[in-house]
């Protein structure tokens, strides 16, 4: 008789992506390793929707420059969760200055906002058949933020598993680089293409700016997140541009 193998299911990923500079390479890094990649953005009331166009473009470069990645991207999917937006009245949303608050978190941080995402994602993950959620969350340049420390995932994971009985895994690829070593993820997953795509595509600018560029990309270049993605750059461009070592 012959032995009827039964493979695996092929392993499969949907990307939290928001067309930023930590998505794109949270993008590349699924896409190197899984069979499909599906993305999904979450429309929460931004104040710029020149985030929500960075997502195509980054999405249609890669399609472009790997072909072997294009191959198993699969669809994009778009949220609304303004409704979810609304509670965060930060100036994220609204038209505040960016500042610090009380509790030394940036007035950009909507409370529990990767909490949200993720569970979302995992409701449209389960649909899909989709195993892996994958997020550009990090520890290092964001401290202050609660709800991106591996420790709230791990609790997260351990939630959507039980009440959703499918074995998610919630992948942080970024979650112990500095924004140098994003660039080095990025140099080591897709060299120079991907970094030109990144930079000319993916958008981190705060304050929507595209029209300024800089060698690390659009933006304003004063506001905290322009402040970031500079800085990781120049360190990065420092060191000799190298890969992930
Ligand atoms: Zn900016």
């Amino acid at each position: 008789m012959q032995t009827v193998l039964n493979p695996a299911r092929p392993a499969g990923a949907l990307v939290l992506f928001s067309g930023g500079q930590d998505s794109t390479a949270c993008l590349a890094w699924a896409l190197d390793r899984y069979d499909t990649v599906e993305t999904v953005g979450f429309d929460y009331g931004q104040r710029h929707a020149i985030e929500l166009t960075a997502r195509v473009a980054v999405r249609e470069a890669i399609v472009v420059a790997f072909p072997a990645w294009a191959a198993r991207l699969g669809a994009d999917h778009m949220i609304d969760i303004r409704a979810f937006g609304a509670i965060g009245e930060t100036a994220m949303t609204s038209d505040q200055a960016i500042v610090l608050t009380e509790r030394g978190l940036p007035s950009t941080f909507v409370p529990g906002r990767n909490l949200v995402f993720l569970t979302y994602a995992a409701a449209l993950a389960d649909r899909l058949s989709l195993d892996h959620l994958v997020g550009g969350m990090c520890e290092t340049d964001f401290s202050g933020y609660p709800d991106c420390r591996r420790a709230t995932l791990d609790a997260l994971e351990t939630a959507l598993r039980l009440g959703m009985e499918r074995d998610f895994r919630i992948d942080t690829p970024l979650m112990s680089l500095t924004k140098a070593q994003t660039w080095a993820l990025a140099m080591s997953l897709g060299r120079e293409s991907l970094i030109e795509i990144t930079v000319r595509h993916s958008h981190t600018c705060y304050r929507g700016v595209r029209e300024t560029t800089h060698d690390w990309g659009a933006g304003c270049g004063e506001c905290p997140a322009c402040d970031l993605r500079a800085r990781g750059w120049r360190e990065w461009v420092a060191q000799g541009r190298p890969g992930l070592s």
